[in-house]
């Protein structure tokens, strides 16, 4: 694999980087000298590694702007000192002012903070090579603390899938709808648009599992699942809420259109039996509760999930199989199904 690596400096600096770097196949260097273009590629493409020039313009801005970056700080900077004043006083100053020097740079922003070596005879080569030794370690060191800090971000996004997953039906869950329904209220509030809920719930579900098991009990719940996202808007998002009850957040939906959203669903539920296998078909109904968006709701959406479910119990206690919600007129008449619509 080939990567990229920024040097933020000028000609001279790249020309004087070890051989070992500027040769290497596994990686290649790419010569930045603007600070704002330098800014740009980071954000645009973050690289592993970047390595920077003391005495160029904007060095340390650059270290410690990247710092500052929550989701770029994993970046390791390497900040080469070749501005010749510091190194005239390294030479003259001795140990503890190198130390306090390398202090200052980490705390302002690089990882590794490595002095130039000027070339003054055979002694500065030695320490030129051990240089450039340092500088490779580091560049390793860079590199390796990239390549775990991708492969933990990788594992951190299946995590959060997991995490958000119901893994029988394969719909978002409580936890997603935690998150979500006060983001859509946010949403909705701020743009001044409806927005609605339907809470569902499978009628004498306990039936099917008493009589035919539980496995069976679970296909027909996937089968459930799958033919309610099918028969779906694009901009409506089921969640299962807990066992065999199910919320539906309807953005941009008033109370009428989430009224006939809901009286679909219960059709298109009890209209065809679900074919478990080759030899068990079963019939079933849902019961469901529609709530729309009020001024006075809470922003977590407590009081609006309460409304639908105080809707889904008057649907359960009114014989199953139907819709009860708030609409515009204050009954809807569903033929062959008793419908019940409330102004909430
Ligand atoms: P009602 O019409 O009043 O809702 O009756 P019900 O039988 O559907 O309701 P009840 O609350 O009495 O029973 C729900 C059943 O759903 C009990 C529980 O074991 C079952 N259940 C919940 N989650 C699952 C699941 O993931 N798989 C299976 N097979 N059954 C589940
Ligand atoms: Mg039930
Ligand atoms: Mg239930």
């Amino acid at each position: 694999m080939n990567i990229s690596i920024p040097i933020f400096g000028g000609d001279s600096f790249l020309a004087k980087l070890p051989k070992d770097i500027l040769d290497a196949s596994s990686f290649s260097v790419e010569l930045i000298s603007d600070f704002n273009q330098a800014v740009s590629r980071i954000l645009v493409t973050p690289p592993d590694v970047i390595l920077v020039q003391g005495s160029w313009n904007g060095s340390m801005e650059l270290c410690h702007w990247l710092k500052e970056q929550t989701t770029l700080s994993w970046i390791y900077c390497i900040l080469i000192e070749d501005t010749p004043q510091l190194l005239a006083l390294k030479n003259t100053s001795g140990e503890d002012w190198e130390l306090e020097r390398t202090s200052l740079a980490l705390q302002q922003g690089a990882d590794a903070y490595i002095w130039s070596v000027e070339q003054r005879g055979e002694e500065s080569r030695q320490e030129e090579m051990a240089s450039h030794r340092l500088l490779l370690a580091h560049l390793n060191v860079g590199l390796r603390k990239a390549q775990k800090y991708r492969e933990l971000i990788k594992k951190n996004d299946f995590l959060s899938v997991i995490a958000l997953a119901d893994s029988l039906t394969e719909l978002k869950n409580r936890r997603a709808l935690e998150s979500d329904l006060p983001n859509q209220i946010q949403k909705a509030r701020s743009q001044g648009t409806p927005l609605s809920l339907i809470i569902l719930d499978v009628d004498y579900f306990k039936k099917v599992n008493d009589t035919h098991g539980h496995l069976v009990g679970d296909r027909l719940l996937q089968l459930l699942c799958c033919r309610l996202r099918h028969n779906l808007r694009f901009q409506d998002t089921p969640f299962r809420y807990g066992g065999e009850e199910f919320v539906i957040i309807l953005p941009n939906t008033n109370c009428d259109e989430a009224y006939a959203v809901a009286n679909r669903l219960n059709s298109i539920i009890s209209k065809e039996p679900f074919a478990i296998n080759n030899k068990l078909s079963l019939n079933a109904t849902i019961s469901l509760g529609t709530s729309c968006l009020q001024a006075e709701d809470d922003a977590k959406g407590v009081s609006l999930l309460q409304r639908a479910d105080r809707h889904l119990l008057t649907a359960k206690a009114t014989g199953r199989d139907r819709v009860v919600g708030c609409t515009s007129l204050s009954l809807h008449h569903i033929p062959h199904r008793q419908t019940a619509s409330f102004f909430s």
